[in-house]
């Protein structure tokens, strides 16, 4: 397919989520291919992202598992937690999807160039003061941890640096109320670390269904974590013996080992040379991007968490796709935005799909909602008080559920499977006539007869 005129038909810049499922699929309907990275293969989602989370949120886990088990009759004491073990296993196992990445480009025919790509011009990048000429640049270098400037900000840390921590922080503070210091907070909870996680606003997850928040910040605080809302962060000072001593604005103070700030992502894209192309943004900085994912610039694209939108892997992925098939395979793609099932990975986790009970009241006129909120099974006997929560939301109309949501055990497992009855439009008749499986959690969203009262 290669156009003669150029190096390559299409030069993608960053090999993460989205670059990668974009480069091997192009490449796989017969494009001239490259894909520059100058970090690590598979980006944040493998490399500081999704993956390392998800293990160290197993890891999380088992201290809870260690007590369960004695109602259950195992003689089990906690044992010791290792760090080190944790953190080294997680790195071989990095390595190990880095090579497995390395090899699906190669074997999918693009070319790998090591190397920090900037654009000459639209059809041109340097990388290592070599040029390369492409018809069309994909950018796809994703976003990158944001902490704001304050006295002492410079001893924060960000969740690029938590996952490789030399010691194990026994104190830790966290700062921020969205997806990634939920998690963290979890995580260092559970492994043993005492967790205090400050939010700005009165109540963390902005955005997600209030009663969910709500519930996930009961449920959260009863696990440990020291949550406190209103609260934030004016100075950091590092004491004599190189812990840290946060100045909250209220006067008061918190000494610890750590401070992980996870206040949001910016844009990564310094230094790749816009000065030389006509790339135009969105007001939050990210690239302004059309239906087929072309920015301002014609041959140049740009997918993916760099873009705004959901900062979400599968999106980014999904985009990859879209666009290989659109540009490559001569089959128009778009991404269908609507009902994307996500989940945060605290505990208990959050899994939701589909709208709040307050975006469902500003969109339709009559909805119903249900609930349940009950003791899972395995905490009578193992002794947790631990509650799940489960709601739905229905568009009274058309009998359409329009919004599923769960705070409890495996709800990001629980969830997947609901948002493929939301995109088949399953009515709440439908649930109804769905036999449950008995004994789970998840039958609880079959088994819901009565309508929350308004
Ligand atoms: P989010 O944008 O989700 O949350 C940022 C948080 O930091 C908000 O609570 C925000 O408060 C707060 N904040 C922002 N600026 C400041 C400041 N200057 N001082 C104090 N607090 C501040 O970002 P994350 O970093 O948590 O995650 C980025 C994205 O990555 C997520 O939106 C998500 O899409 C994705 N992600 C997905 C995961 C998953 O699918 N499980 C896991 C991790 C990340 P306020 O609400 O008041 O603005």
């Amino acid at each position: 397919m290669n156009n003669n005129q150029y190096d390559y038909d299409l030069f993608v810049i960053g090999a993460g989520s989205g670059g990668v499922r974009a480069s091997r699929m192009a490449a796989a309907f017969g494009a001239k291919v490259a894909v520059a990275e100058d970090r690590y293969m598979g980006g944040t989602c493998v490399n500081v992202g999704c993956v390392p989370k998800k293990l160290y949120v197993y890891a999380s886990q088992f201290s809870n598992a260690f007590k369960d088990a004695r109602g259950f009759g195992w003689d089990s004491n906690t044992p010791q937690f290792e760090w080190a073990t944790l953190r080294d296993n997680k790195i071989t196992e990095i390595s190990r999807l880095n090579s497995v990445y390395d090899s699906m480009l190669g074997n999918a025919g693009v070319e790998v160039i090591n190397g920090r790509a900037r654009f000459i011009d639209n059809h041109t990048v340097d990388v290592n003061g070599k040029q390369f000429t492409a018809e069309r640049i994909l950018l796809a270098t994703g976003t990158w941890p944001f902490i704001p400037n304050f006295p002492g900000s410079e001893y924060a840390i960000s969740s690029n640096e938590i996952f490789d921590l030399k010691t194990f922080p026994k104190r830790l503070l966290v700062v921020g109320g969205g997806y990634i210091a939920v998690e963290f907070a979890g995580i260092f909870n559970g492994l043993g670390a005492q967790t205090t996680q400050l939010y700005r606003g009165p109540l963390f997850l902005r955005g997600f269904d209030e009663d969910i928040r709500h519930f996930a910040a009961k449920e959260i605080a009863a696990s440990g974590v020291d949550l406190r809302f209103n609260s934030n962060i004016a100075a950091i000072e590092k004491l004599a013996d190189d812990s840290l001593r946060a100045i909250l604005e209220d006067g008061s103070s918190i000494d610890c080992d750590a401070i992980l700030y996870a206040t949001g992502r910016k844009p990564h894209i310094q230094d790749v040379g816009f000065d030389r192309v006509n790339v135009a943004l969105n007001d939050d900085g990210t690239i302004k991007v059309n239906d087929e994912f072309q920015t301002s610039e014609a041959s140049i694209y740009a997918l993916g968490d760099i873009t705004g939108g959901m900062e979400l892997t599968p999106v980014a992925l999904a985009e990859g796709m879209a666009l290989a098939k659109t540009l490559y395979n001569n089959e128009p793609t778009q991404v269908d935005y609507d009902t994307i099932a996500t989940a945060v990975f605290c505990q208990p986790n959050i899994g939701t799909c589909g709208l709040s009970e307050q975006q469902a009241t500003e969109k339709y006129t009559d909805i119903a909602v249900y609930e349940s909120n009950f003791r899972a099974m395995k905490h009578t006997i193992g002794g947790r008080s631990e509650r799940t929560y489960m709601k739905l939301i229905v568009d009274k109309k058309t009998d359409r559920v329009v919004g599923i949501h769960m705070v409890g055990e495996d709800a990001g497992e629980i969830i997947q499977g609901m948002a493929i009855a939301m995109k088949a439009g399953a009515t709440k008749a439908i649930f109804d006539s769905t036999i449950g499986i008995h004994p789970t959690a998840a039958e609880e969203f079959v088994t819901m007869r009565t309508a929350r009262a308004s």
